[in-house]
Parts: C-alpha cells; sequence; structure tokens
C-alpha cells in the first residue's frame, strides 16, 4: 500500500527535551498495545520493576499510571526513560507514532502530523511553500487495514479527493483576500453537502461569496465550553477571549494589517483541517461539518492570537504555536468533544452556514 504524507512531515523530528510542553505531560491516557506490554513483562530488574508497578491492568486496555503532576511515570528531565533504558524500538505503538495520524483507504494511506505537538504546529505554521504530498511505499500498511477502509463509496471518494484539491488551491490563492477565501470554501462545502445529499455528485466550482450577515464569537465560544475538559483553566481561559475579544474586536482591522503573516498561519491551519477530515466524508457522506470544523477553529484560533497581540502588545510565531497546540490538545484530540462539535454543527444556530461566513468579514 502506498502511504501518502504532506511534504512538511519531512521535517519533523520530535524535540524531545526541548519541547516547553511535552505530549508525556498532556494528562493523556496512554494505552499499551499487546506487543509491547508482553515485551514489557518480560523486562527483569529495578527497571522492569518500575515498568511493572506503573501499567494500571485492571480495566482491559493496559496504560500507564500518571504521576501526581498528570506526567507520564517514564518522563525524566524531559527524556523518555523507556527509550533511553530499552531503546527506541520498546515504545509502544501510541508513543512511537505521535503526533503522526493516519486515515486509511481501499489502496492508500493518508496521514501528517498533528497542531497538538508543539514542534508539529511550528512546521506547520511556519511551511512558507506551496501544500504538496508525497508518496511512499508502506508494506506494513497490508497489515493494518481496519475494516472500515474500504467501506465507502467509489465515486464519492474520487469526487471529494478533486474537491479536496480545489479547496487547498483556493485557501493558497493569495490573490484573493483571506476571509473572503474561508467564506467562499464554507459556502463550497454548503453546496457539496447538497451535491451528496441529492445523490449529484456534479463538479462545482468555487464562487466568491459576498457577506451576508455578521455574528460574533460568543456563542461559538459558549459553545466550547460545554465540551471536555483535558485542562481546567482551559475554561476560564475560553471565557476571557470571549470578553476581550468581544469588547476590542474593532481593532481586528489593525491587528491584521500589523501581523499579515498571522493570516499565513491561518491559510496553513485550514489546510490542515481540510487535509486530515474533508476525505473523511467518504465514510459518512458528511462533509459540511467538516468545513465548519475548519472554519470555527480558525475563527477562534484568530480570536485567542488577537487577544494574546492585545495583551503582549507584540505577537511572535511562538505564541501562536502556543496558542494552537492548547487549542488542538483541547478540541481535536479528545474524540467526545470532536463528536460533540460535529453534532452541534448541525444543530446550533451560531453554527450555520450563513453565521459561520459571518464571522470572516
Ligand atoms: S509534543 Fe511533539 S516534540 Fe514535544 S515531546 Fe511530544 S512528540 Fe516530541
Amino acid at each position: 500500500m502506498k502511504l501518502r504524507m504532506p511534504e512538511y512531515y519531512k521535517q519533523f523530528k520530535c524535540i524531545a527535551d526541548k519541547c516547553k510542553d511535552s505530549c508525556c505531560s498532556a494528562g493523556w491516557e496512554i494505552d499499551i498495545d499487546d506487543d509491547t506490554a508482553k515485551l514489557y513483562d518480560s523486562v527483569s530488574g529495578e527497571f522492569g520493576e518500575k515498568l511493572h508497578k506503573s501499567i494500571d491492568n485492571s480495566c482491559g486496555n493496559r496504560h500507564f499510571i500518571l504521576d501526581e503532576h498528570n506526567n507520564c511515570p517514564f518522563l525524566k528531565d524531559g527524556l523518555c526513560e523507556i527509550f533511553t533504558k530499552l531503546g527506541e524500538h520498546s515504545l509502544c505503538k501510541i508513543c512511537s507514532e505521535h503526533p503522526r495520524y493516519y486515515e486509511w483507504f481501499t489502496d492508500l494511506k493518508e496521514g501528517g502530523i498533528g497542531l497538538c505537538c508543539e514542534e508539529a504546529a511550528r512546521i506547520i505554521l511556519s511551511f512558507d511553500k506551496k501544500f504538496t504530498t508525497y508518496d511512499v511505499n508502506d508494506d506494513e500498511s497490508d497489515d493494518e487495514l481496519d475494516t472500515d477502509s474500504d467501506n465507502y463509496d467509489e465515486d464519492l471518494y474520487t469526487f471529494l479527493k478533486t474537491a479536496r484539491n480545489k479547496i487547498i488551491a483556493h485557501l493558497e490563492d493569495n490573490s484573493i483576500d483571506f476571509n473572503n477565501r474561508i467564506r467562499d470554501v464554507i459556502w463550497y462545502g454548503n453546496v457539496l453537502q447538497q451535491d451528496i445529499d441529492f445523490n449529484l455528485l456534479d463538479d462545482e466550482e468555487i464562487v466568491d461569496v459576498t457577506l451576508s450577515e455578521s455574528s460574533n464569537l460568543i456563542d461559538i465560544f459558549d459553545f466550547l465550553c460545554t465540551l471536555e475538559l483535558n485542562d481546567n483553566n482551559w475554561s476560564d481561559y475560553l471565557k476571557d477571549c470571549s470578553k476581550v475579544y468581544t469588547s476590542n474586536y474593532t481593532k481586528l482591522d489593525e491587528f491584521e494589517a500589523k501581523h499579515p503573516e498571522v493570516n499565513d498561519y491561518l491559510k496553513n491551519i485550514a489546510i490542515y483541517f481540510i487535509w486530515r477530515y474533508f476525505l473523511k466524508g467518504c465514510f459518512d457522506e458528511d462533509v459540511l461539518s467538516k468545513i465548519k470544523l475548519m472554519a470555527v477553529s480558525v475563527s477562534i484560533i484568530r480570536a485567542m492570537i488577537f487577544c494574546k497581540w492585545l495583551d503582549k502588545n507584540s505577537i511572535k510565531l511562538e505564541d501562536c504555536v502556543d496558542i494552537v497546540k492548547k487549542y488542538s490538545e483541547e478540541i481535536e484530540y479528545c474524540e467526545d468533544n470532536l463528536l460533540k462539535f460535529f453534532k452541534a454543527s448541525y444543530e446550533l444556530e451560531a453554527f450555520n452556514v450563513e453565521k459561520i461566513i459571518g464571522l470572516f468579514k
């Protein structure tokens, strides 16, 4: 099978002890796959004892017992003790693959690196070339095929692949104002969804959308506050951002004029969401909620970066990386939150197409 990855993936290497906020201290449950669990069972001596004591076997899926600070118990001076004591091959699948993600189709595995990792976020935000991908042969993928990998309509898959290329090309078209590009793509998603619903896979074009109605982010911030928390401070942070953004949004034009590079970061974030989620629409015949995820994420992340700028009177790539990483950890890397988002995208008034278009004035 072929594995297709974004070109920027070639730049990725975990920065380990140089990472400010390692994924090993993100408070996530780290499941241990069966093969690695067997290997850990066979380790003896002092380190073997630590390994056995640090694994919870009680509820079917074996995982590491986090320490009192919610860190992986093997994180020592920013490095992984399992890696340093037993070697890279001894890492469980989750640890050796993170922050890579994959999607399986019949003849192709696609992947990338997730924004929840600070080095991945740095690479993605600062990427200054056209988005391209490359293929490698990945024989191991033939053993990994899951049952859903061919559970889709081939015509829909081809239709969405063409649509995704058009969306990415449109997002990259610097001759069009950034807000306009996002508006056009949201409307295009709406048209595509109607085509899918009526089983008319027409070759639609992306058209220029003028602003329909203005809207604000308060309802969306409020919705995000109802989601599950990974970090207990996240909800207060969202509430603060909502207040600060609402009382200062008239300064948004000034911010955009002073920091045009932020729109480049946001464009890369938009492409990340489209690359990662849009083609999943061939499994559930729903592309509109994936487009809304992209648009809402871009809008909220922009608001957070804007608030940071108001606070510091300056903004650097590193500030943006921290914001994006946190957003991704809280919203994107919690399966329940993503499902709630996709459901809300059809149920909440604030998520209707015109309102979301209105966020991009
Ligand atoms: S967050 Fe990324 S760079 Fe940092 S330790 Fe994890 S994988 Fe490595």
